[in-house]
């Protein structure tokens, strides 16, 4: 896909994620891999809702940003999923209500987050991993994504939300919503008998 696409598309999705409040405020942020082996990254401080293809904070392969605004804080998180999963063609991470309700609950399961997934949350996700809390911004987030060894494509920050890695942006936001559906619906079931 031409960067120029890949700008559209990224900015196009970002507004679908946050037009159904999948992200509110500025919170967020999205990257892809680029044709060249770069990365193209929302920048910090930025709207789901008002993302600017030609904003876009633009890096080479040897991750040097060679154009737009300043990229998220939370850049840290997304070189972590480049490097250790080769599939990983996009990020996506949301501050999604239902996914954070699920991580405050004391009896959240750390190896596999979502509580009993539905067949199609395994399919697209696998196998969940909550993280504990870290700061916004904290580099350690980056090392904790790192120590999976490339072995988990969705985490979930407690306190925090999910990031989600997917081999087109299209597909890291279809595990995310899937992720976030899934987390709703475990809150819903929640004390029923089932
Ligand atoms: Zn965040």
């Amino acid at each position: 896909m031409s960067d120029a696409r890949l700008r559209e598309t990224i900015c196009m999705i970002a507004k679908s994620l946050y037009d159904r409040c999948l992200t509110h405020g500025s919170t967020g942020n999205i990257s892809a891999r680029t044709e060249d082996g770069g990365l193209l990254v929302s920048p910090t401080g930025t709207s789901f809702g008002r993302l600017d293809p030609a904003r876009l904070s633009r890096f080479d392969a040897n991750r040097r940003q060679t154009s737009g605004a300043s990229p998220t804080k939370e850049m840290p998180l997304h070189t972590a999923f480049y490097d250790t999963r080769s599939t990983a063609g996009a990020v996506v991470h949301l501050h999604s209500c239902h996914s954070v309700a699920l991580s405050l609950l004391l009896d959240a399961d750390e190896d596999c987050f979502l509580p009993p997934p539905t067949p199609y949350a395994i399919m697209q996700l696998g196998r969940v991993k909550l993280l504990p809390f870290f700061m916004p911004g904290d580099s350690a987030m980056g090392e904790a994504v790192r120590g999976l060894a490339g072995k988990r494509a969705a985490v979930m920050l407690a306190n925090h939300g999910p990031v989600v890695a997917g081999k087109t942006v299209e597909a890291a936001s279809n595990a995310i919503e899937e992720l976030e559906a899934t987390a709703r619906l475990a809150l819903m079931m929640r004390g029923l008998p089932s």
